[in-house]
């Protein structure tokens, strides 16, 4: 049964917290960006703080093998300095068992990097290219054999589990869902989870109308399962960036040489009937910015998007796009963001992105629910310092996305079993 971190008895008891620090590094492993680590703080404090003691575990990177470039001893000050007391640190996930049970209430210890070992994901490494089917499927399942014995050694350091990974709960990996059933009566989500599903649920479930979804990015094809999932959830869904293209051509407009996907004009075309079909308002960019190389500097013109010339590209929404998008996200009660609606890395085409955290900024000002889901948009609100003036920013790019998909996230589906 699922417990609650505000409700639980930490009192002398030992939480194994999932969290994820898997921050960015410079060359020298300085923590060039730690809103990861500082959003998993109120529930390590929480710990600390009612008495008990926290054993923290994370992954950093994506490591095949124990290598110290991802070692989380890199991150062990920054850790202390947020948490406020000093964090001890086990070179070894799979050997943390004296310093475990060493720890007293108050005191925090942080675990070598999960993925040092293949049995985190179990998954099978170090496979030879031209292993056959039978090596391959005998690999699998040795992995995720020992993958019990993995799992069951984290879960011996403690009494109880926290899941606050919101990144990783898409993955259904020992320290994110398998470990769970080893406490099933002394499981919780953190207080970032919480804010997460909440977040989630606040567009899903219960979303105030009408309802906006803003979707971005480069490819239809990663976002297919989010674009049909919402469909008969919004009322409006505003396309943009590459994902708009293949919309455009798939309603006869001319593209130039813009980002789309020739294989997906059928699956556009069927969306935009459905959308039809519900009352579904579908808001593709009436203007668009061109260029003919893809360079900041490269002289740029503005278009209607229907009608770019060959051997241009789409780089951005013209300013037309962003006013006429601006009225309807501002008009909405709820909205949800994921994606640029332009190459917002290059700063001459990142105007329409901005633009859009700007109406985000202030449709919540005027009450309604915002939330940002996932990279680049995170990005932009933050560049733009709007980050606490949208109702909330998701620290969880996949995992935020399959939320959208509809789909269960193994990480939560762990804790509510
Ligand atoms: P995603 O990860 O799917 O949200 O996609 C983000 C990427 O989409 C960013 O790297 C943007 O540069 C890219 N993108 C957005 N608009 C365009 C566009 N018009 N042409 C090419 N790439 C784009």
């Amino acid at each position: 049964m699922r417990q609650h971190i505000d409700s639980y008895n930490f009192t002398g008891k030992k939480a194994i917290v999932r969290v994820d620090f898997n921050v960015p590094l410079d060359e020298n492993f300085n923590i060039t960006d730690d809103t990861r680590i500082r959003r998993a703080m109120p529930t390590l404090k929480k710990v600390l703080a009612s008495g008990g003691s926290v054993i923290i575990m994370s992954h950093l990177g994506r490591p095949k093998k124990v290598d110290p470039k991802f070692s989380l001893k890199h991150i062990v000050k920054h850790v202390s300095d947020c948490l406020g007391v000093p964090v001890k640190f086990a070179p070894d996930c799979q050997k943390a068992d004296e310093e475990a049970k060493a720890l007293k209430p108050g005191e925090a210890l942080l675990l070598e990097n999960l993925r040092y070992y293949a049995e985190e994901e179990g998954k099978p490494r170090g496979l030879a290219e031209d292993a056959s089917e039978e090596e391959v499927a005998a690999a699998k399942k040795a992995v995720k054999e020992s993958q019990k014995a993995f799992t069951a050694k984290l879960a011996s350091y403690a009494d109880c589990y926290i899941n606050d990974a919101f990144g990783t709960a898409h993955r259904a990996h020992a320290s994110t869902a398998f470990i769970a059933k080893y406490f099933p009566n002394d499981k919780m989500f953190g207080y970032l989870m919480e804010g997460e599903i909440e977040a989630i649920d606040n567009v899903l479930k219960n979303a105030k109308r009408p309802f906006t979804a803003i979707i971005g990015g480069a490819k239809v094809s990663s976002k297919l399962g989010v674009l049909e999932n919402l469909l008969p959830i919004v009322d409006n869904m505003i396309l943009g960036g590459g994902i708009g293209y293949t919309f455009v051509k798939a309603q006869g407009g001319k593209i130039g040489e813009s980002l789309h996907e020739e294989e997906l004009i059928p699956k556009a075309k069927e969306i935009l009937a459905k959308a039809k079909e519900l009352g579904t308002n579908i808001y593709l960019a009436p203007q668009t910015l061109i260029v003919q190389t893809f360079d900041n500097d490269a002289p740029s013109k503005l278009v209607p998007t229907i009608e770019i010339p060959d051997d241009w590209e789409g780089v951005d929404c013209g300013p037309e796009s962003s006013k006429f998008w601006r009225e309807v996200i501002l008009n909405s009660k709820t909205v949800l963001w994921n994606g640029p609606v332009g190459v917002f890395e290059m700063p001459n085409f990142a105007r329409g992105t901005l633009a859009i955290a700007q109406d985000l900024a202030d449709a919540s000002a005027a009450g309604a629910y915002t939330l940002v889901g996932g990279g680049d948009s995170v990005a932009a609100v933050t560049q733009m310092g709007f980050a606490d003036k949208v109702s909330y920013v998701s620290t969880g790019g996949g995992a935020m996305l399959e939320a959208m998909e509809g789909k269960i996230l193994p990480g939560v589906a762990a804790i509510m079993e």
